[in-house]
Parts: structure tokens; C-alpha cells; sequence
């Protein structure tokens, strides 16, 4: 089946129109005053929080809540969007920043409704959870904090003295490496690089340029290593001060995988199952090595394009081939897609001034969401704008949720938007009978996939080990060389690493902002290929299965929705089927290159 062509699609800018029509208007400026209202509403229930409220009291809070959190969203998401439309847009900076001070004070005076919520007994917290239909899930996973929360006097000074404490440990550790600049000898002359355009090098065809490249980047990151070092050992010390001493968790990792929801076994089972697999992109690098006419790949090449064609995609193609996918799998799909097209929610042209990157964002499940793209015509444009939109169907799916449950958890958050991307995959190589095409678009999803799967579970593994070590005290240089180890681990003897990259480590702003965040992505991943592979071999069968799931949204945990659709998250066999179809892709790479 083919999608419908009943609108053109050119690159352009989005309307905001749909959430309001200026950031000064009186439409603004009433819903501001409506926040207001609302959460004096909110704060008058206070006296009525007891054991003994009735069900329907109760309710009436949950119902109010609900409707100032979807008005708060409108309003933080137009200041959101209203900035990434153009970030040198100076009524743009000063709204956006207004509005988050409102929003904090906003949440301050509401505060107080999940302080009670946690400190309630089990009996009364069981007898609203039954009574408060879609808002379960929303109430319980609060309360699966209450044995790691104290008492409200430490709650406060905990929250006081990270503003001075961690928090600024974290700006310190951005103001340090946001100001670095890179510089690299190109043609002759040297040039000063930012972070993002040293990346460009480095995916580029350049083997010298990709070297320096590199050499550059932890050349300035060692520099400052022994402080960046340092402010990581004071954030690790900090986590296990307040979460092991004080909140009694289990482990450092335990207290993310309570809030993904996600049992500690399962990410045990995911992190060792991955180590396991470490040869399968061993493997892969090898290939490529041979590709490139190199006995052993240095680390400096893993994302070295092997070979260099340059096909382009129009805008309307991309969108066209997106639409197709969709349509193909489930015409429903295509139809919301549509929907946001034609509702002007996509900013899709590259511009100055421009946020940079892509998303979609979604905040009142009433509306549909927005999409912001940087397209230029690349295969990994196309790649990007399958992705984007696979997120926001999933927020239309989901959308008839509550405002706290139709996100879903971080490790399904990616569900969606990473099997569009399968989808689109597929229909490329469908169409595409030069072979050099086809090795291109598989090379592209493989480095992909050592990016998101396998660097992010070693990531996960050098923390464990670094969280442990500094527990115990260590030094900066001692966390490289376990920094090394880890490397070696990963990835055998396949590269020649240089030794600059012990300091790589130091470059992650995740570990040093989020500590363990970065599983979830390796999760989302293997949990879309193994999904993809039940697709394959079910077929229609699979497809209601798949839709259940992503209307599911956040209003169940991970453990339910995934058991809903068959899938058991604690069976190892289910993380190396996704490991299964990479290794799939790595043969078929071979077969292709006649290696
Ligand atoms: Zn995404």
C-alpha cells in the first residue's frame, strides 16, 4: 500500500499557533494568572490530606493537579519551542528563563501533595491507589520511593545544599568544557573547532584528520583531566553519601534503576548478556579494517566511512518513504503522521540561529506533538526524520493518558522512534539494487548500533567500577588506567587504541550529570531488534501487539507493558535475540563486501 500524496511537503518553519499565538499575548498572559489560580486551588486541599480523605476528595486533587500540569506544560513547551526556533532570539532567552523560575516556584507551593503521598501508611495508599483508576501507576511508582525517602527536615536540607553542592559541581564541570576550543592544522592551516564540529572530522573520509582530530580532543580534556577528575570523584562520593548512607539503596546503579523501574537483576542480565557479545563489533571492526586496507583498525577509525556515496534525498522523498513505511506496517500510522504535517507542527529547514540536532516534543496528550529537524539531504537525515516521527506517533497513540502517564519510562522511550527507523531501513534496502547503497545504508545502522548499544553498556560497566573505586578512594590517573582496562575489555584486540583516550572518560558529561543513565539506550535498542525480529517472523501477528505497547505510553511499568507483549525482560535469551539480528547485520556486511 502506498501513502496518499494529498499534500506537498517543502522544508520550512513550524506554527507555535496551536499553543499560543505570541509569548506576550493576552492569551499568555491569562494562562500565567490560570497557574496561579490553580495552585491556590491546589494548596487549599492541604488541610483536607489525611488517612481518612474520602475517595472522591482525593480524586478531585489527582483531577486538578492533572489539568495545572497539562496548562504548565503548554506554556513551558511554547518557551521551549519558541527558543530552539532561534536561540539567538534574545525575547526568546529572556521568556524562556521567566518561565522556568515561575514554573519552580509554581512546583514549590504544590510540593507538598507527594511528600504526603510517600509519608502515607500502606492500608490508606492502597485503598486511593484502587480507588484512582489511570492515576495508579503514577501514585505507585511514587511510593516505590518511600522506603528510600527521610524525613521531611533532611529531605529539605538535601535539596538546599545540592543547589550549592552537586548541582553546582555539574555547572562547574559545563562552564569548564563548554568554553574549549579545538584546534586542528586542515590543509595547512589551523583552524579552531567546537566539540560537535571536531565530530564532523571524525565521521569524515580524512584517515590523518580523524587522527588528529581525536589527539585534539583529549589533548585539551587531559589538560584539565586531574580537575574534571576530581569534580567526578566528589559527585561519585556524593551519590553514595546521600543514597547509600543515608537513603540505605543497595548499590549506586540501584537508585537509576528504580527510577527507570527496571528490576536490578534485569540490568545485571542486559550488562553481562552485552559483555558476552563484545565480539560481534570486534567482529564488525575487523570487516572493517579489511575495507580499508588495514591490518588492524586504529580507534581512531570506528566511524570511518568505508565507502563514499553520496546519494541525496529530497524533502519530499524523505517524507514520502517515512509516510510508505508507515503505511505499510499500519495505515493508522500514516494518518497521524500526516496529522502533524498538516497541522504545520514541523520545523524542518536548516537555519541560522537554529537549535541544532532534532526532536520531537510532546507535553498536553491533547495536542499533537512538534518536531524540530536540521534536514540537509543525507541518508541520516532521512534516518532522522523516520525517527522523529516514530516518537511522535507514539505520543498520539498514548494520547488519550493522563498528563503523568502517557510518556513512557526512559528504556521504551526510544521504542518507537528506533523501529521506524527498522522500518525505513528495510524499504531502502527494498529499493536499492546497488549493492554499494545497500553496504552503505547496513554500515550506517551497524556503527549506529555500536554507538548506542555497546559504548553505552561499557560506559555503564567503567561507572560500576568507578563508583566503587572512588567509594574506596582512588586517584584521577587510577580511574584511567581502569578506564584503559575497560577499553581492552571491549574491545579485544580488534583496534589499536592510542593511549590519549584513558582520558575519554572524562569527556562523558552524562556520567558526571546523570550517573547510570546511559543502560536505557542499550535497553531501547536490543529491546527494537529483538522486537523487529518477532516482526519478522510473525508478521501481521506482531502488529496489534506492537500498537498495544506504544499506546500503553508510561501508564504501566516496563515489566507489565513488555509482558503484555510477550516479552520477558529477564530472560537473557531475550537480550541475545537482539544481539542475534546485529550479528545478522555484521554477516550480511561480510557477504556484501565479498570478505
Ligand atoms: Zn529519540
Amino acid at each position: 500500500m502506498t501513502a496518499i500524496k494529498t499534500q506537498e511537503h517543502t522544508l520550512g518553519r513550524w506554527s507555535l499557533a496551536d499553543l499560543f499565538p505570541a509569548h506576550d499575548g493576552k492569551e499568555m498572559k491569562a494562562a500565567i494568572k490560570q497557574l496561579e489560580d490553580q495552585a491556590a486551588a491546589i494548596e487549599k486541599w492541604r488541610d483536607k490530606l489525611s488517612a481518612d480523605i474520602s475517595d472522591i476528595d482525593f480524586l478531585s486533587i489527582l483531577q486538578a493537579m492533572e489539568t495545572n500540569t497539562r496548562l504548565s506544560g503548554r506554556v513551558s513547551q511554547f518557551a521551549g519551542l519558541f527558543f530552539a526556533e532561534d536561540t539567538q532570539n534574545q525575547l526568546a532567552q529572556s521568556f524562556q528563563a521567566q518561565i522556568d523560575q515561575k514554573m519552580a516556584e509554581l512546583r514549590n507551593r504544590t510540593l507538598f501533595f507527594s511528600l504526603w503521598w510517600k509519608s502515607l501508611d500502606d492500608k490508606t495508599a492502597d485503598r486511593l491507589m484502587k480507588a484512582s483508576g489511570e492515576f495508579e501507576y503514577y501514585l505507585r511508582q511514587m511510593r516505590n520511593f518511600k522506603p528510600y525517602t527521610l524525613a521531611e527536615p533532611e529531605e529539605k536540607v538535601i535539596n538546599i545544599k545540592d543547589v550549592t553542592g552537586a548541582s553546582t559541581l555539574q555547572t562547574l564541570y559545563s562552564s569548564l568544557t563548554d568554553r574549549y576550543a579545538f584546534k586542528v592544522a586542515v590543509d595547512g592551516e589551523t583552524k579552531e573547532y567546537t566539540r560537535a564540529q571536531l565530530m564532523q572530522l571524525i565521521y569524515g573520509p580524512d584517515p590523518d584528520l580523524r587522527a588528529a582530530a581525536y589527539q585534539e580532543l583529549y589533548r585539551v580534556f587531559s589538560h584539565d583531566g586531574p580537575i574534571l577528575g576530581q569534580i567526578y570523584q566528589a559527585l561519585s562520593r556524593d551519590w553514595h553519601n546521600e543514597n547509600i548512607d543515608l537513603r540505605k539503596f543497595s548499590s549506586p546503579i540501584a537508585v537509576r534503576n528504580l527510577s527507570n523501574d527496571i528490576p536490578d537483576e534485569v540490568v545485571d542480565t542486559l550488562l553481562g548478556v552485552s559483555e558476552e557479545n563484545s565480539r560481534v563489533f570486534q567482529r564488525f571492526f575487523n570487516l572493517k579494517a579489511r575495507l580499508l586496507n588495514t591490518k588492524k583498525l586504529r580507534r581512531y577509525d570506528i566511524y570511518a566511512p568505508v565507502t563514499s556515496s553520496d546519494k541525496r534525498y529530497s524533502y519530499e522523498q524523505a517524507v514520502n518513504l517515512t509516510l510508505d513505511c508507515f503505511a505499510e506496517f499500519d495505515p493508522k500510522l500514516e494518518t497521524l503522521a500526516q496529522q502533524v504535517f498538516r497541522a504545520g507542527h514541523v520545523d524542518s529547514e536548516a537555519r541560522k540561529g537554529k537549535q541544532g540536532g532534532a526532536f520531537c516534543s510532546s507535553a498536553d496528550p491533547a495536542l499533537m506533538p512538534w518536531v524540530l529537524l536540521n534536514y540537509t539531504g543525507l541518508a541520516r537525515d532521512v534516518s532522522t526524520l523516520a525517527h522523529e516521527f516514530g516518537h511522535a506517533i507514539h505520543a498520539m497513540l498514548a494520547g488519550h493518558h493522563n498528563v503523568f502517564n502517557f510518556h513512557s519510562s526512559l528504556p521504551l522511550a526510544e521504542t518507537a522512534s528506533t523501529f521506524s527507523e527498522m522500518l525505513l531501513v528495510d524499504k531502502l534496502l527494498e529499493k536499492e539494487s546497488d549493492e554499494s547503497v545497500r553496504r552503505d545504508i547496513l554500515f550506517a545502522k551497524v556503527d549506529d548500533s555500536y554507538a548506542t548499544i555497546m559504548r553505552q553498556v561499557y560506559f555503564a560497566i567503567f561507572e560500576r567500577k568507578a563508583h566503587e573505586m572512588v567509594s574506596k578512594g582512588t586517584s584521577a590517573d587510577e580511574l584511567s588506567s581502569a578506564y584503559m582496562e575497560n577499553l581492552k575489555s571491549q574491545f579485544g584486540d580488534s583496534l589499536e587504541i592510542g593511549d590519549e583516550f584513558k582520558w575519554e572518560w572524562v569527556s562523558i558529561p552524562h556520567i558526571f550529570y546523570y550517573p547510570f543513565y546511559v543502560y536505557a539506550y542499550a535497553f531501547g535498542q536490543l529491546l527494537v531488534f529483538a522486537l523487529y525480529q518477532q516482526y519478522k517472523a510473525e508478521g501481521a501477528a506482531f502488529k496489534p501487539r506492537y500498537l498495544e505497547l506504544l499506546s500503553s505510553g508510561g501508564s504501566r511499568s516496563p515489566d507489565d507493558i513488555l509482558k503484555k507483549a510477550g516479552i520477558n525482560m529477564r530472560d537473557a535469551a531475550f537480550w541475545q535475540g537482539g544481539f542475534d539480528v546485529v550479528s545478522g547485520m555484521v554477516d550480511e556486511l561480510e557477504k556484501l563486501s565479498g570478505k
